[in-house]
């Protein structure tokens, strides 16, 4: 026999078993985003390389240790590990711009990250996500927020955290960033290396670092007291406080947490991530926050934006299973021309019919019907000749026989 080729490492295939529950995940997303005026986009799952080194940040583990990459016509391309860059890129390429403010898109799709495979960590796995363009007031961070925990609350999800933070603008981070850098500076030898790294190029990511001797380090009173000041300047902490006036009057609870820094180098002001507590080590379900100088980096015009995405491998994980549907009905019968010609008729009513193309024998056929559909259609000699069928209820075992054009009515 030849070697079987196996799925990549990291990969996953999904099922048709368990496609009924991307469904629901699917199906949601379109209903409840429609609600609040989104519509759906696509873009490729492949885009120049320099789209995600400028737009997700080369300092990022994303684009530095993460990224599928290859070469093609001496250009360098890379798989898609978000989708925010590649929707800002036909943002600006399509004039959206243009639009009147807000636009409001939302995707889904498979993302590629060359992580470590574990529980709820894939290299290929699945993003929704939103993104809304055009308005720098805080009604748009608390719209986005509001949409995702409605989105959650529709899939049946309610035992979510959501934690928020602010990052400020680019001059109050800085000066925020200077001090953690001073004061972590006696300690630098003591950090881990990928810190050491981060200190120079990105000192923020500092902070959520999950190694712990960094953790009791930050955790030191004289430095803890540089990452929790307030170092927000007038207007990003008035955004701040309006966000959070918004979100305490549509009763959305959250916790802030300073240390929420988040994984890419785009966001601005607004940050936050919405955690399941029964999701064990990789309990994070949704992670968001503004990106108001991005579009402007990536050529376009300055355009405030706002966006979340959330991984649904880890939705559904949390979600209860789906059992795919039975058939509707099941036809028995020894005479394919009569069955095809019944299964189209019924098809074409909207039911869902199957027959045995193979036209095994009757008792088979009965077995299979029983497995797989909630009434077996039976078109015996006597049925084909009296212009009727007998249909059986499979679960109650209950036989009627019924005029053909009426067999709609009872499955
Ligand atoms: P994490 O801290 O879990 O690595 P992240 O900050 O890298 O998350 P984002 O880039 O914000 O995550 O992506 C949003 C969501 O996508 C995450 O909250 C998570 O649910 C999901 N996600 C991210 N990376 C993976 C992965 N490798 N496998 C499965 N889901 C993922
Ligand atoms: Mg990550």
């Amino acid at each position: 026999m030849a070697k079987i080729i196996n799925v990549i490492k990291g990969t996953k295939d999904i099922l048709p078993q368990d496609i009924c529950e991307w469904h629901r995940l699917e199906k949601t997303a379109l209903e409840v985003f429609s609600k609040y005026g989104y519509n759906e986009i696509r873009t490729p799952i492949f885009e120049a390389t320099e789209l995600f080194a400028r737009g997700v940040g080369d300092t990022t583990d994303i684009v530095n240790k993460e990224m599928y990459t290859f070469e093609k016509s001496d250009r360098s391309l890379t798989l898609r590990p978000e989708n925010t860059a590649g929707v800002v890129r036909s943002f600006i390429e399509n004039g959206m711009a243009r639009l009147s403010a807000p636009v409001k898109l939302w995707y889904k799709g498979p993302m590629f990250r060359y992580e470590r495979p574990q529980a709820g960590r894939q290299r290929q796995f699945h993003q929704v996500g939103v993104e809304m363009f055009g308005i720098k007031q805080p009604t748009a961070d608390a719209e986005v927020i509001l949409l995702a925990i409605n989105y959650l609350k529709a899939l049946g999800l309610n035992d979510l955290e959501v934690e928020l933070n602010s990052l400020g603008c680019p001059k109050c981070r800085e000066e925020y960033k200077a001090k953690i850098k001073e004061v972590l500076k006696p300690e630098f030898d003591n950090l881990c290396e990928d810190c050491q790294t981060r200190y120079d190029k990105n000192p923020l990511r500092l902070l959520d670092c999950k190694i712990e001797s960094c953790q009791a380090i930050f955790n030191k009173p004289e430095i803890r007291k540089v990452i929790f000041s307030d170092f927000l300047c007038d207007e990003c902490a008035e955004h701040y406080s309006e966000l959070k006036s918004y979100l305490d009057k549509t009763g959305v609870k959250y916790t802030e947490n300073k240390l929420l820094v988040r994984g890419l180098d785009y966001y601005n002001r607004t940050v936050f991530e919405i955690k399941s507590n029964d999701l064990g080590s990789q309990n994070a379900v949704c992670g968001g926050g503004r990106y108001d100088s991005l579009v402007k980096n990536l050529g376009g015009e300055d355009t405030p934006a706002i966006g979340w995405a959330m991984g649904m491998e880890r939705l559904n994980a949390l979600l209860p299973k789906i059992e795919p549907e039975k058939l509707d009905g099941y036809i028995v019968s020894n005479d394919p021309a009569e069955a095809f010609k019944l299964a189209e008729e019924l098809r074409e009513q909207g039911k869902r019919v199957e027959f045995d193309l193979s036209n095994k024998k009757f008792t088979k056929q009965l077995e299979k019907a029983s497995k797989i559909a909630n009434f077996a259609l039976i078109l015996g000699e006597d049925e084909i000749n009296q212009g009727k069928v007998s249909v059986k209820n499979l679960e109650t075992a209950e036989q009627t026989t019924v005029e053909r054009n009426n067999v709609k009515s009872f499955i």
